[in-house]
């Protein structure tokens, strides 16, 4: 799973693929170690009973058996449609997980409380159990009516062999004995057939289980590294994009997300997900739509060693999209992105995270000690290291004021700590990991001015010596930066310093004017 891509992941719901990796393994599981072992239990005593039955008297033996049809038939029914049942159970099962893990986080849970939304959520999963429970009791009695029918046909079973033996006693070709005998191995002959009429309606319904695990584990590997994949020593950090477009729709043969693999079905019948989806026009179908057809458009830029590029525009212009394709996130639909020189398609996958550091805007921490979080990025660190990191970044005299210092949990997603501490303390992390390139998005939103000022001196120290892809928001940074390129819908719109583009007057004058001249009142206030 942690080799998907990130489109993936942005498109899967985390209690679905929770649900999966959970109660679809085990009720995968369950076919193994359950039914198997009571197939071969139940077949050994069947046959061996059999064998007995046959030498004590084959007639009557035959005619315990002539109601085998009567086992089958229902039995291929049943599964069928407990099978569907179960399907059903696990999608609502994982419809549920997927809600209450939206819901029970800190984010979601936020968002409930603000809005009022208690009475809402309790009702959604009230009826999302009842679903739930509704199929549950659909499936008790369907599996109950088998069960009481296997029942009646085995003592109609016992009926006809004691009716048919009794008339053998009479007529005196057998003893009473023999006919007792009879009837109790006749018990120990049912009782199996019951058990393995009934293991296919069980494997039918692991069966699910098995083709939700696989449907996850079928959904081709998107961001794959070649098999000539080359690892480089070092780099200095020059960045190419030559003519790049990009889409976020998701190339041929490459499924959304798990939501959309469920509602297409799956089925060794119709081969796999590849093939199905190509036998739909090459399309998956009903996909998450894009926003727009294209993210990027036709896109090429230079950066040389040691620069700082600052990535200005409006909102939904393409910038973050252009940050995605630098670590291959995400692939170009077009075009190509190298990194001194080398396709970054060619690269090992573990050299370009190795080279390329990104703090994004939403910082994200594991619930788990600061100095945990810290050497995420390099566990081989020293403390030395960590500290130092933790100095540049600006964030070091606000951990040694914790109780525990650097073993103070963050808490879940980091919330413990405030925007400015979480991002600081990603800063660490990046610092800590050293790689030549860094890409960052500067956040500014929900800052005050001192975070934001320990934040852009932290930024300021670590974009040193290093290549910077900058997606800015501060003038301090477009005035630093060797290069601004402005983009809009996509476009590629303008190159060049702060001063020539101010001098040419396009959109980046009405950037300056509107978004940068904000942050410089902030400036001037500090
Ligand atoms: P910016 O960072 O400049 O604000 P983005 O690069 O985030 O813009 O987005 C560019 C465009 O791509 C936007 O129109 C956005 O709606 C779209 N987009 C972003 N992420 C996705 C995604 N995962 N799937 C589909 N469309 C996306």
């Amino acid at each position: 799973m942690l080799r998907m891509s990130l489109r993936f992941f942005t498109q899967t719901r985390t209690g679905e693929l929770m649900s999966r990796l959970n109660n679809d393994v085990v009720g995968a599981q369950r076919a193994v170690t359950g039914t198997m072992v009571t197939i071969v239990s139940n077949l050994v005593t069947f046959i061996s009973v059999l064998i007995v039955m046959l030498i004590l008297d084959w007639r009557l033996t035959l005619l315990a058996l002539a109601i085998l049809p009567l086992f089958i038939f229902p039995a291929r029914r049943v599964a069928r449609k407990l099978r569907a049942i179960r399907r059903q159970s696990m999608e609502l099962n994982a419809e549920m997980n997927a809600s209450m893990n939206e819901t029970l986080n800190v984010s979601g849970a936020l968002l409930v409380k603000l809005f009022g939304r208690e009475q809402y959520e309790i009702d959604k999963f009230a009826s999302h159990a009842a679903q739930v429970r509704d199929i549950g009791v659909d499936s008790a009695v369907i599996s109950q009516w088998f069960f009481l029918s296997l029942g009646i046909v085995s003592a109609i079973g016992t009926a006809a062999v004691y009716w048919a033996g009794g008339h053998l006693v009479l007529a005196g070709v057998f003893t009473i004995g023999t006919i007792v005998a009879f009837g109790a191995y006749l018990t120990q002959l049912y009782g199996p057939l019951i058990s393995l009429t009934n293991a296919p309606v069980e494997f039918a319904q692991s069966m699910v289980s098995f083709e939700r695990v696989f449907e996850a584990l079928d959904i081709p590997i998107e961001i794959k590294e070649s098999a000539d994949a080359v690892s480089i020593d070092s780099v200095s950090g020059s960045i190419t994009f030559d003519d790049v477009s990009f889409s976020y729709v998701e190339p041929e043969g490459q499924p959304a997300g798990l939501a959309e693999v469920t509602r297409l079905g799956w089925g060794a019948d119709r081969g796999t997900l590849l093939r199905r989806g190509k036998q739909q026009n090459g399309k998956f179908q009903d996909s998450l739509a894009p926003i727009h057809q294209f993210a990027l458009k036709n896109i090429s830029f230079s950066i040389s060693p040691g620069e700082l590029v600052a990535l200005v525009g409006p909102s939904g212009a393409g910038k973050t999209t252009i940050t995605y394709l630098l670590p291959r996130l995400y692939d170009p639909t077009d075009g190509t992105v190298s990194i001194d020189g080398h396709d970054i398609k060619d690269l090992k996958l573990s050299a370009l995270s190795e080279y390329i550091g990104m703090v994004t805007q939403d910082t994200y921490l594991f619930y788990d000690t600061i100095r945990a979080n810290l050497l995420y990025s390099r566990n081989t660190a020293s403390e030395i290291e960590m500290i130092s990191a933790a100095k540049d970044a600006n964030i070091h005299e606000f951990i040694s004021e914790l109780p525990d210092g650097y073993d103070t949990v963050v808490g879940e997603r980091g919330y413990r700590l405030s925007g400015g501490e979480r991002q600081r303390i990603a800063i660490a992390r990046v610092i800590l990991k050293n790689p030549q390139i860094l890409v960052l998005d500067e956040a500014t939103s929900h800052l005050d001015s001192l975070s934001e000022a320990l934040i852009q001196e932290a930024l300021q120290r670590v974009m040193r010596d290093r290549t910077s892809l900058v997606i800015a928001h501060r003038l301090s940074t477009v005035l630093a930066a060797d290069k601004i390129i402005v983009m809009d819908k996509g476009h590629l719109v303008d190159v060049g310093s702060h001063s020539e583009l101010l001098e040419k007057g396009g959109l980046y004058t009405s950037l300056y004017e509107t978004q940068f001249n904000v942050s410089q009142v902030d400036e001037v206030l500090e």
